[in-house]
């Protein structure tokens, strides 16, 4: 089933999850404060949107309210991840899932509430991990 999704932070991980969605069939708004980042999204989305996404009248203002699924994948800007989720959780976006960058960052994000937080460099080292120690992969 074809489902909408918002993604904010058009970094590594989360233009990868864009363009995964988008090629997947799903309807997908990319955003990012950055031009060039957006820009470079136009194939790999259904929608763009430059937008500071710590001003809550910005998401206000371009319907976030319509999405039940909206992605953060700002990293390093810790405040500016937390600002977010804060607003998106306030506007009752029912599911946000997050990229936290550390632990306090995960305990912060924990609070207010974001739906489901990701270290997708830590998953990604155990998955690589396990994958390396299989049985297949141990037979090859
Ligand atoms: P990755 O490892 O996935 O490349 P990162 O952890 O280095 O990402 P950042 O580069 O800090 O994360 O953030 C990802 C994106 O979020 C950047 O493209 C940045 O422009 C965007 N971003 C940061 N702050 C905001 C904001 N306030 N509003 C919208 N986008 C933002």
């Amino acid at each position: 089933m074809k489902k909408q999704f918002a993604i904010i932070g058009l970094g590594r991980f989360g233009s990868s999850m864009c363009r995964e969605l988008h090629h997947m069939g799903h309807e997908v708004l990319a955003i990012d404060h950055n031009p060039k980042k957006v820009e470079a999204m136009e194939p790999f989305s259904t929608h763009t949107m430059v937008l500071d996404t710590t001003d809550e009248n910005n998401l206000i203002r371009i319907g976030i309210k319509n999405f039940e699924h909206v992605i953060v994948a700002i990293g390093e800007n810790i405040q500016a991840s937390i600002l977010t989720v804060l607003h998106l959780k306030d506007l009752e976006i029912p599911e946000v899932w997050v990229k936290a960058q550390n632990s306090y960052h995960h305990k912060v994000l924990e609070k207010i509430g974001a739906d489901r937080i990701f270290h997708p460099e830590e998953e990604m080292g155990n998955r690589i991990a396990e994958f390396l120690t299989s049985e297949k992969v141990l037979d090859y």
